[in-house]
C-alpha cells in the first residue's frame, strides 16, 4: 500500500465527520483537508519543513488526533507521553533528534524547560472551544533557524517516531514510514470492515501505536468518524458511550477490567448504545475477560495482536460469521505471520517465535544495528522480522502466543510460559488479575511467582490460590509465591511488566 495519511483523508466526502470531542462540533473531512493546508504553511513559518522531526506534547484529544495528521505531511511527528518528567523529556528529545516541539498554548511544564535547554523550536498550538473538534491554530514562539524543505510526503518518508513500551527493555526508537501506516490503516479498517457509518470512541493514548493506528488512521482510512476522549477513565466512560453514540471502541485489556467493573451500574445506558463489536489488543486478553465483555456489551470482541515495529496490528480475530477464539489472538490480518525457530527454521505449528512480512513493518530500528541484526532475516525473497514473541498456529491459521520470548520463565532448565499460569489463576472465582513472573533462585536459576489482585469483596489467602493451581498445573509450573496486591503496577502505557516485578515488588533477594 503506498499512500500518505493526507493520501488517507484525501478522498472522504467533504460534509462527512471526521473528528468529534466531549461539547465541540465535529471537524469534517473537508475540515481536516483544510487543517494540513494550514499547518504546513505554519511549519514553514517557523522553520521546519521535510525530514525535520517535531515532538507533540500535548493532552489527548481532538487536537493530538488532528495535530499527529497535519503536522506529518510537512514534516515528522514524533508523540510524546506528557507524563514524562523533565529527565525523560530531555532524553527522549534529544534521542529522537527533535527541532521542534509543539505545546499546548499556556503550557509551562517541564516539556518547555527540556526544549529550552536544548534549543529546539517551540511551536504553540491554540484552539477555540467554539470551533469544531481537533481545529486548531500553530503559531511560532521560536523559530528554528535556516529555510524549511518544503516538500510534502511521499510514502517512503518517515512519518511517525515511537518509542516502544519498554516493556522487555530499553525503550527502542521505532521510524514508522507513511506507507507502513496507510497499510496498517487499511488491514485494520478492512478486518474491522470499517465503513463512514462507523464511529470509534478513542480512550487510548495517542502517543502509543495503539490509539494512533487502531483507533484513529483505521477510522481515517475508512472515511469513518472518531470521538476522542480526554483519555480513559472509566467512571466517565458509559457517559462517553451516550454522548458519542459509537459502534465501537478499542482498548486494552486493563480497561476493559475496569469499564466491566463498572458495567453492572450502566445496564441501561448499555442498552441504548448498542455497538458493533470492541476490540481488544496491545496485551493478552484472558479468555475469561473476553466472555464477560461479549455477555455485558451483546457484542462481538475482537482481539487483535500488534506491536510498534509493524504500526499496529498483525493478527485479528475474524468478525461474525468468523469464530473470535478466545485466547487466540486470531488469523493473519495484513501481514504475513509464521512461526520460526531459534536458527530461523520454519516451524509448521510451533511453538517457536512469530515473525512477520509486510508493508506495515517498519524499515528498522534507529541507531540501534545491534537489535535490527538480531531481529530480521531474508527467506524465500522477503524480509522478515522477528517479533520476540512466542506463538503456535493451529490448522485453522489462528495464532496463540504463549509468551514473550524474553520473558519465559527458566526453572533451572524447565521453561514455563507466565501466560498459562495467568491462564489457570484467572479460573479461580476470586481473581481479577494477575501476573505471572520469574523470582530469582539461588539454585534453579528462576522460580515462578505471581502477584494477584482479588475481586472486590472476595476472598482468598495464599496458600489456597497455590492450592488451586496445584490441582490444574505440573507441580514445576506452581507458582512458590503468591502475593496478593491492590493494584499490579503498571508500565506507562497500562501494560503489565513482568520483567522486574520482583525488584519492583522487593521479592528479588533469595
Ligand atoms: P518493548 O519492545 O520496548 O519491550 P513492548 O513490546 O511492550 O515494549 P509495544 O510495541 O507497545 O512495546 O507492544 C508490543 C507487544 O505487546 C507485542 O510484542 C506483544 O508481546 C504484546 N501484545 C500485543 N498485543 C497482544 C495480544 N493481543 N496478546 C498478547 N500480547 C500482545
Ligand atoms: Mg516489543
Amino acid at each position: 500500500m503506498s499512500a500518505t495519511l493526507s493520501d488517507l483523508i484525501a478522498f472522504h466526502r467533504n460534509d462527512a465527520l471526521a473528528i468529534g470531542a466531549p461539547d465541540r462540533p465535529w471537524l469534517t473531512y473537508a475540515g481536516l483537508r483544510d487543517l494540513v493546508e494550514h499547518t504546513v504553511h505554519a511549519l514553514h513559518a517557523a522553520g521546519i519543513g521535510h525530514g525535520d522531526r517535531v515532538a507533540i506534547v500535548l493532552p489527548n484529544g481532538p487536537e493530538m488526533a488532528a495535530a499527529f495528521v497535519a503536522i506529518a505531511e510537512g514534516a515528522v511527528t514524533a508523540p510524546m507521553n506528557p507524563a514524562h518528567r523533565l529527565d525523560e523529556f530531555e532524553f527522549y528529545l534529544a534521542d529522537l533528534g527533535a527541532k521542534a516541539v509543539v505545546l499546548a498554548d499556556g503550557y509551562d511544564g517541564p516539556a518547555l524547560t527540556a526544549a529550552t535547554r536544548l534549543g529546539l523550536a517551540v511551536l504553540r498550538l491554540g484552539h477555540d472551544a467554539a470551533d469544531p473538534a481537533g481545529s486548531f491554530t500553530l503559531r511560532a514562539e521560536t523559530v528554528a533557524p535556516g529555510e524549511p524543505d518544503r516538500a510534502t510526503a511521499r510514502p517512503r518518508d518517515i512519518a511517525l517516531i515511537l518509542h516502544t513500551s519498554g516493556t522487555t527493555s530499553r525503550p527502542k526508537i521505532v521510524p514508522l514510514r507513511h506507507g507502513n501506516i496507510a497499510a496498517s490503516a487499511h488491514h485494520i479498517a478492512q478486518s474491522l470492515a470499517l465503513t463512514p457509518h462507523d464511529r470509534c470512541l478513542n480512550v487510548m493514548p495517542l502517543f502509543h501505536i495503539h490509539g494512533l493506528v487502531g483507533a484513529l488512521s483505521a477510522s481515517l482510512a475508512a472515511g469513518a468518524s472518531v470521538w476522542c476522549a480526554p483519555g480513559f477513565d472509566a467512571l466517565r466512560f458509559f457517559g462517553w458511550l451516550e454522548a458519542a453514540r459509537p459502534t465501537w471502541y478499542t482498548a486494552v485489556p486493563a480497561m476493559h477490567q475496569a469499564i466491566l467493573s463498572r458495567a453492572r451500574h450502566n445496564a441501561e445506558i448499555l442498552e441504548r448504545v448498542p455497538l458493533r463489536f470492541l476490540r481488544s489488543s496491545s496485551a493478552s486478553l484472558p479468555a475469561q475477560m473476553m466472555r464477560a465483555l461479549a455477555d455485558t456489551f451483546r457484542a462481538p470482541v475482537i482481539e487483535a495482536y500488534g506491536m510498534t515495529e509493524a504500526a499496529h496490528q498483525m493478527t485479528a480475530n475474524p468478525l461474525p460469521p468468523g469464530a473470535q477464539r478466545p485466547g487466540s489472538v486470531g488469523v493473519a490480518a495484513g501481514p504475513a505471520v509464521r512461526i520460526a525457530s531459534e536458527t530461523g527454521n520454519w516451524l509448521v505449528e510451533g511453538p517457536g517465535e512469530v515473525v512477520i512480512s509486510g508493508p506495515n513493518v517498519m524499515p528498522g530500528y534507529e541507531g540501534n544495528e545491534a537489535a535490527n541484526d538480531a531481529a530480521f532475516f531474508e527467506a524465500e525473497g522477503l524480509r522478515w522480522f522477528r517479533t520476540g514473541d512466542q506463538g503456535q498456529l493451529d490448522g485453522d491459521g489462528y495464532l496463540t502466543l504463549t509468551g514473550r520470548l524474553k520473558e519465559i520463565i527458566n526453572r533451572g532448565g524447565e521453561k514455563i510460559s507466565p501466560l498459562e499460569v495467568d491462564g489457570v489463576l484467572m479460573d479461580h472465582p476470586a481473581v481479577a488479575q494477575v501476573v505471572t513472573f520469574a523470582l530469582p533462585h539461588p539454585k534453579l536459576g528462576e522460580e515462578v511467582a505471581a502477584a494477584v489482585v482479588l475481586r472486590e469483596g472476595m476472598a482468598a489467602d495464599e496458600a489456597a490460590i497455590r492450592a488451586f493451581c496445584a490441582e490444574r498445573l505440573a507441580d514445576f509450573k506452581v507458582p512458590r509465591r503468591v502475593v496478593l496486591l491492590d493494584e499490579i503496577p503498571k508500565g506507562a502505557t497500562g501494560k503489565l511488566q513482568r520483567i522486574g516485578l520482583a525488584e519492583k515488588l522487593g521479592l528479588a533477594d533469595p
